[in-house]
């Protein structure tokens, strides 16, 4: 077998973290190995915290970089109840007016509670 030039991409300190991400490569087409998740008998007794190792292809590596930048980068925000500026209340979760189509924009102001009237 062939062995090609291998790079760690980062750290992560959960299997969580490091199984976020896997998915999210792999889901690019990238192979992504883990280092350091194999339940361990003496892993358990140690203090601190676990290093987790995420190790791509040296050739993958910038792609993956890219990818884990775009994945820091998205909040996954909710998109609240907003008034359109065609008069439309649009409920939340949408991010286009269901009356002209127009698309949610995040700088408009969003219907709250405590509304001032003046
Ligand atoms: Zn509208």
């Amino acid at each position: 077998m062939e062995e090609k030039p291998m790079a760690r991409l980062m750290v992560t300190e959960t299997e969580v973290d490091a199984g976020f991400y896997k998915a999210a490569l792999e889901g690019s087409g990238i192979p992504v190995f883990i280092s350091g998740m194999e339940g361990s008998a003496f892993g358990a007794a140690l203090d601190g915290p676990n290093e987790i190792e995420i190790i791509v292809y040296q050739k993958d590596l910038e792609a993956s970089q890219a990818i884990v930048a775009e994945l820091d980068e998205e909040p996954e925000d909710e998109i609240p109840a907003w008034n359109c500026s065609c008069g439309a209340e649009v409920d939340e979760g949408f991010g286009v007016c269901w009356s002209c189509g127009g698309e949610y924009d995040a700088a408009a102001k969003s219907i709250d509670t405590d509304s001032n009237s003046g």
